[in-house]
């Protein structure tokens, strides 16, 4: 009998000891990366079926993971999506409702600091945290990366920052007069200003590199955030020398721009295989918003409307994740995921506590077909100034605006929203539910805190300090 004893009892351990290698896996913090584009045309990457703009790169992680085809943001502009995106909360909630202006003196401008950032609660688990590139979250040095969480920065604080190097030619803040100015601003490692010899986007992704190396052996987060392609449309010849073949000027400097991002986002792909830490290192890739398609020639097709809508064109963006070895390689999630959901991803990955209570959820049972229900019933989107809503639920959406008609479409026939159901009979009971869905979403949010991009001249008047710039530099 002790004979028959010992196999078994080795065979028990063997399977103790394969078991125990994804568990033991699993329970180590990954590395997670953010890349996020700006203003991206949701038809712009070779994944979601771009003809004229190669993005092999970016392709790698829908190939290597998963294409979320229902991939949303929570607004339809830079600031919100992004306040949205890095605390894992609808921006309504604490009056993150406008793009914010630039506005170093004012320490309400931004991100309130009771909201917990991605980066703050990873901090909680030891991880090291970057963020590259644009910020737009705040300039108030209360609201500055590095008072948010972030280890490390590199990038400027405002929205649309300008590329070639030769253009920032003001030495800080304390030269601005205008928004505008900003733009034009000298780029921040952490707190100091330094002159920077490349392109914008080739900078972020050498930095993006470089962060990834010096930090391998650690649990890190990086927010890798390019303002690529949001306008201004500039690119080195290059890029532009690859797209000889575009004939209108406009789209043939997009695409360089967004060749530029591929072309980084290839580098970090390369630094992480490199170093062979792929296994451990989830990587989400989206947009903050959909294509503004006079703005920057980009196409969101096929979806109706563009950047600042809540048609598909304005928040149905590119998302794709990849975690090498966790998720299934080359395969499509098709329920409606959020931008939101990057957050309690990233908290129950680390097993860090959030702060607050959150709008998103785990994304990883889901992509991993462990759990087959829908990770949202419902996703709500308000346009604060416009008075405009939205509620999706399902295949169902139904966009209300302030002395505009109803609006609700059936996306599983009609993704382009071109038939609108509100006068249909059989939609009463359809309209009335989202109806009440809404009202109790809207007891959940508040109004904005401060005055937006579209207010810029109020706001100056109203604060005359504005430019009057000493410390916040
Ligand atoms: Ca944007």
């Amino acid at each position: 009998m002790k004979l028959m004893t010992l196999p078994a009892g080795l065979a028990l351990f063997a399977l103790l000891v394969c078991a125990s290698k994804p568990v033991a896996a699993q329970s180590s913090a990954p590395n997670i990366i953010v890349i996020l584009a700006d203003d991206l045309g949701y038809a712009d990457v070779g994944f979601t079926g771009c003809r004229d703009i190669p993005t092999p790169n970016i392709d790698r992680i829908a190939r290597q993971g998963v294409v979320c085809t229902r991939g949303y943001v929570s607004f339809a502009v830079c600031g919100p999506s992004r306040a949205g995106l890095i605390t894992g909360r609808y921006q309504d909630r604490f009056g993150f409702s406008r793009n914010p202006v630039l506005a170093p003196n004012d320490s309400t401008m931004g991100l309130p600091v009771d909201q917990q950032t991605i980066a703050e609660l990873l901090k909680q688990k030891k991880y090291r945290t970057g963020a590259i590139g644009k910020w737009h979250l705040g300039a108030h040095s209360s609201q500055r990366p590095g008072k948010r969480g972030f280890d490390e920065f590199f990038g400027f604080l405002g929205g649309g920052h300008r590329y070639l190097p030769g253009d920032l030619i003001l030495k800080d803040l304390s030269e601005a007069r205008s928004e505008n100015d900003g733009y034009k601003t000298r780029l921040l490692r952490n707190e100091t200003r330094l002159d920077e010899t490349e392109y914008l986007t080739d900078a972020f992704s050498r930095e993006a590199v470089s962060f990834v190396e010096k930090n391998q052996r650690q649990p890190f987060f990086l927010y890798l955030a390019y303002n690529a392609p949001h306008s201004p449309l500039q690119a080195t010849e290059k890029y532009l020398n690859r797209f000889a073949n575009i004939q209108d000027p406009k789209r043939r400097t997009y695409a360089a721009m967004v060749s530029a991002v591929d072309e980084g986002v290839g580098k970090l792909l390369d630094k992480i295989q490199a170093l062979h830490i792929e296994n451990n290192t989830l990587i989400f890739f989206l947009s903050d918003n959909g294509g503004p398609i006079s703005d920057n020639a980009s196409s969101n097709f096929p979806f109706r409307g563009q950047k600042s809508d809540f048609f598909e064109g304005g928040i149905h963006v590119p998302f794709a994740v990849q975690w090498t070895g966790h998720l299934p390689a080359g395969t499509t999630y098709d329920q409606p995921v959020s931008s939101l959901d990057i957050f309690a991803t990233a908290a129950a990955l680390a097993k860090a506590p959030p702060r607050n209570a959150l709008d998103g959820v785990n994304l990883l049972p889901y992509l991993t077909h462990q759990v087959n229900t829908m990770p949202h019933q419902e996703l709500y989107w308000r346009n604060f100034d416009k008075q405009r809503y939205c509620v999706l639920s399902g295949q169902y959406k139904r966009i209300v605006e302030k002395d505009k008609p109803e609006l609700l479409f059936d996306l599983s026939n009609d993704i382009a929203e071109k038939q609108n159901l509100t006068g249909k009979p059989e939609s009463a009971a359809l309209l009335e539910s989202f109806e009440n869905k809404l009202r109790i979403w809207k007891q959940a949010v508040i109004n904005p805190l401060f005055l937006g991009l579209l207010e810029d001249e109020t706001y100056s008047r109203l604060h005359p300090d504005r430019w009057n710039i000493s410390t916040h530099k």
